[in-house]
């Protein structure tokens, strides 16, 4: 018997081997096994059976082992990622790799003790006995200790026919970064401060403030019955300094204690107890109906689900995953990363409860692992996580769910496969004879496209979900403050024009809450020279430095590489010292709302305020425990929902707009509508949305203004018709990286000159320096493949015949080819 074997190399073919007699029961499609290649081991994935051995003119090589007993891949997900490979015109082994979980790639060890039975046939067994021998001798040991005393021949499926035989135990674990359990340093009352005068007493005691702060913090947590919170919440709410709480632990009257973190906390909370069942509105009814009647006779069938926040889609995929689950099959959940927060996760959890495994990015390796072999081996029966959770390893799929369709995070870029989550989504949920639903507030015009040409099936629904008396809320009215003529009135000082913060004034005022959208980081993007123009760029990338304010200090930051340096006092070209802070972040945003509004608690959440593993949660929860602005970027568009957030204020709307990228409007009337959707979700309450711009009539802000998503699909979709651009057309693009310029240029040459000769009917645009040509000493060139149709076979076809004739790019040097590009600067 043989097998074919795709191995992890940039190499687009599988290669034959024999299996060995010991092997052939474990030698599964999907299984990894140990294979020589060259002078080395490497380990593979059984792909298919191989052609009989003697119709071969080559001596095929045998299989040293199998990995495993439970194959890593499905028959499902093999056939998946060979159409990941051939469609975005990688080698299958990444994109086999892709499904892997990351615990996997490392090797798994086997742990082996030999147990009390007695050696039965294994005595006559020339391996087997020498093995039983090793393990007496030696007690508990590895499979790969083992084979390294006995000799290499000693196959895993060998130990687990002993096993079998009860004659060996054996463990399988992750031999590289076992989970260490992570802790944490909470803070409580020493012992003999514990009773209850003790805190007044010390406070008398102390005598400096923060001390003091300290103590009635922790006194205070342990009145709402915390009697140890983190250090870090004790020092938050007292506002005090680490030195100051060690100095109190010096004295005696506070201990530290370490403890540990739980492993993923989103699957360690308690699920909830499931809501009351609520009649589903008509709309969502007739959206229901349409799924499952493509479940219950296992069609295929993809539903755009068009429906503004808070118009009841997570109450239809919960229907529609409970009737999936019904009928015994399974069901993948793919969100955004940003909105995949405890609440969203708690939300199925009060339906589903431990059928629940959660996939995210934040979660170590064991973690993974853990929640991968819970699928696996069907302990789970439904996936939620990001992009990735779309190769979760179920069978019987019975819905794939992908939430937020138009949200660009769901392509992949590094590593390869760069595959779009959602469009896989269609393609597994297509082989599977499964469902697939696409839910968004704001389709990407690829899905209304595809549901006006009868591929996706369109269900609307169109209004918030009533309350218990019938009373809907209305859509936020939305104003455009247009800049120029604000700053004509003299209406502009900083940021924020006057009707701006007057707004905010009068929400503070109120005891209402507002949400700033600026999507922009640090204080001040750029910073320049008033008598020369020089403006200070990062060393490595082509890009200025942001000026940052921490601590009472200024710092310049690369956003690409993390680059840091000190602001100049004077201008090292011309020697001036007017340097001036040229446009707005959200730190600066924060220091003038600190003005606008002293009284007001704003918090600021942006990729610096959220870099702890739970930043983005505690931050959206101390807003919802009551702050008063909530400010950031793009990532407070997303998640959770609020009830007395009246206000929605956009400090500029043209962040975005004018890069020069087909899909640059489409993202910002996405971005607008999503972040204008936060406002006035209760039925008391009105929302006002305002929108700060230079471009007042940009067809993007006029459509969001209006709510006007069909106008703006119109308007856009004429455009990409003409031009040949997605949706009536496909785009690639190939990423040329290398440390020399001149060397990245020629190689980039050279593959556009063979990319123009396949190109057929496909247009070739290009090399050209990348709109950033330079991150982290790197030089990017890009070319840019375009074909008008349904069909990216063209571009496909060029591309793969390009890299067969280019092979690997020299060391060093990148070349990243992606199909249909989302970000195509
Ligand atoms: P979306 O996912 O479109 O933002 P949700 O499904 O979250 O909308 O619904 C918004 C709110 O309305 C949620 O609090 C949800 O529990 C509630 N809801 C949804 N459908 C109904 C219904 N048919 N009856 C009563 N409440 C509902
Ligand atoms: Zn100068
Ligand atoms: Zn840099």
């Amino acid at each position: 018997m043989t097998v074919n074997v795709v191995l992890p190399l940039p190499l687009d073919q599988a290669y034959t081997y024999r299996v060995p007699e010991a092997l052939v029961g474990a030698a599964q499609a999907g299984a990894r096994v140990l294979v020589p290649f060259r002078n080395r081991r490497l380990t593979g994935i059984i792909v298919g059976e191989g052609p009989a051995a003697e119709t071969l003119d080559f001596d095929v090589k045998a299989v040293l082992d199998v990995l495993d007993d439970v194959p890593v891949c499905t028959e499902g997900l093999l056939d998946l990622t060979k159409w990941i490979a051939d469609y975005y015109v990688c080698p299958w082994g990444e994109a086999l790799k892709a499904v892997l979980p990351a615990g996997t790639t490392v090797e798994t060890e086997h742990r082996l003790t030999r147990t009390d039975a007695a050696p039965d046939a294994w005595a006559d067994h020339e391996v087997g006995r020498t093995v039983l021998e090793d393990l007496a001798a030696h007690g508990e040991t590895t499979l790969a200790a083992v084979r390294k005393r006995v000799g290499p021949a000693v196959p895993l499926a060998l130990i687990r026919r002993m096993a079998a035989d009860d004659v060996v135990a054996v463990e399988t674990t992750l031999s590289d970064e076992r989970v260490a359990p992570k802790t944490e340093t909470h803070l409580r009352f020493a012992p003999a401060f514990q009773h209850k005068d003790a805190p007044d007493d010390l406070i008398e005691q102390l005598r400096g403030n923060k001390q003091r702060a300290v103590v009635r913090a922790l006194a205070g947590f342990r009145a709402e019955g915390t009697p140890e919170p983190r250090r870090t919440d004790v020092m938050e709410r007292a506002d005090a300094s680490y030195s100051t709480v060690r100095s109190l632990v010096e004295k005696g009257m506070l201990e530290l204690v370490e403890k540990e973190v739980m492993r993923s906390p989103l699957d360690d909370l308690p699920a909830p107890d499931p809501p009351p069942d609520h009649d589903l509105l008509p709309a969502q009814q007739d959206a229901l109906d349409a799924v499952t009647d493509a479940v219950d006779v296992h069609r295929y069938g993809t539903f755009l689900l068009h429906g503004i926040t808070g118009s009841g889609k997570t109450e239809v995929y919960i229907r529609a995953l409970q009737a999936v689950r019904a009928r015994g099959r399974t069901g993948i959940i793919l969100v955004p990363e940003i909105a995949l927060t405890p609440q969203t996760v708690q939300r199925f959890r009060a339906h589903f409860g431990d059928e629940i495994a959660v996939l995210h990015s934040q979660m170590n390796m064991g973690e993974r692992y853990d929640a991968w072999r819970r699928l696996r081996t069907g302990e789970a029966a439904i996936a939620i996580g990001p992009r990735s959770a779309v190769l979760a390893p179920l069978e019987d799929l019975g819905l794939i769910v992908v939430d937020e369709e138009h949200e660009a995070s769901y392509k992949q870029f590094d590593p390869a496969p760069r595959y779009h989550a959602r469009d896989v989504a269609v393609m597994r949920a297509h082989r599977a004879d499964a469902v697939c639903i696409l839910g968004s507030a704001t389709p990407s015009l690829e899905s209304t496209m595809n549901a006006r040409w009868g591929k996706y099936e369109r269900l609307e629904l169109p209004e918030r979900v009533p309350d218990a008396s019938g009373k809907t809320a209305a859509l936020p009215d939305v104003r455009v403050l247009d800049l120029a003529l604000q700053r004509k009135k003299h209406q502009l000082d900083g940021a924020l024009a006057d009707p701006l913060r007057e707004a905010i004034r009068t929400r503070v005022d109120r005891g209402e809450q507002t949400i700033l959208l600026q999507n922009r980081r640090g204080y001040a993007p750029v910073l320049e020279c008033e008598d020369c123009g020089w403006a200070p760029e990062c060393q490595s990338c082509s890009v200025s430095l942001t000026l940052h304010r921490h601590d009472g200090g200024e710092q310049l930051r690369c956003h690409y590489c993390g680059y840091a340096a000190r602001v100049p006092r004077q201008c090292p070209e011309c020697g001036g010292r007017d340097i001036h802070q040229i446009g707005t972040g959200t730190q600066r945003v924060e220091a003038e709302l600190e003005e606008v509004v002293p009284d007001a608690t704003i918090l600021r959440m942006d990729r610096d305020t959220t870099r702890e593993k739970h930043g983005h949660h505690d931050l959206l929860r101390r807003f919802e425990n009551g702050a008063d602005i909530l400010l950031g970027t793009q990532m407070i568009a997303k998640g959770l929902d609020f009830s007395r957030v009246t206000l929605v204020g956009v400090v500029d709307a043209d962040v975005g707009l004018l890069f020069p990228d087909f899909r640059a409007e489409e993202r910002t009337f996405q971005l607008l509508t999503q972040v204008a959707g936060r406002a006035g979700r209760t039925r008391e309450l009105a929302g006002e949305v305002i929108l700060q711009t230079r471009n007042p009539d940009h067809m993007a802000l006029r459509y969001a203004q209006e709510h006007d998503y069909e106008g703006f699909a119109e308007e856009a979709l004429a455009e990409r018709r003409e031009l040949g651009y997605p949706p009536f057309g496909h785009v690639a693009t190939v990423e040329f990286r290398g440390p020399d310029e001149d060397r990245v240029e020629r190689l980039a040459e050279n593959w556009t000159e063979q990319l123009r000769q396949h190109a057929g009917p496909a247009g070739v645009m290009g090399p050209e320096p990348a709109f950033i040509q330079r991150v982290k000493k790197q030089h990017r060139y890009r070319t840019l493949l375009k074909v008008r149709g349904g069909s990216p076979g063209p571009l496909q076809t060029a591309l793969r015949r390009t890299r067969d004739a280019h092979g690997a790019p020299p060391n060093g040097y990148h070349v990243a080819v992606d199909v249909d590009t989302q970000d195509v600067l």
